[in-house]
């Protein structure tokens, strides 16, 4: 079950700050899925179930040419439209289908390195 975002502005700070240090490959990844939604969305074009790699996580043009902080920047934006995370609102998703996610508390992230 997914929460709406109710929190606190250092959490989204905090979150904002963890999805920057995605890699920019994680970021363009998740761009896929945010222009596969559009389309959907928009009936742009029909989704082929089943296809390994459907056409529609096809980047917008131009797109993976922007700067890594201009992608993250237009992530973070989609994310807050969403405003959409775990129940207990530990992590907020930052795509539109819940499998990419970054944490709400940055103290998190240095654990990883344990
Ligand atoms: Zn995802």
């Amino acid at each position: 079950m997914a929460w709406e975002w109710s929190h606190t502005d250092q959490a989204y700070a905090a979150a904002e700050s963890n999805l920057r240090d995605l890699s920019r490959a994680e970021l363009l990844t998740i761009l896929r899925e945010w222009a596969h939604r559009d389309r959907v969305d928009g009936n742009i074009l029909r989704v082929r179930l089943g296809a390994k790699r459907p056409g529609g996580f096809r980047l917008p043009v131009g797109m993976r040419q922007l700067a890594t902080d201009t992608l993250a920047d237009i992530v973070w934006e989609r994310a807050s439209e969403l405003s959409t995370c775990t129940s207990g609102g530990y992590y907020a998703y930052v795509c539109p289908y819940g499998c990419h996610m970054v944490s709400f508390d940055r103290a998190d992230d240095s654990a990883e390195d344990y």
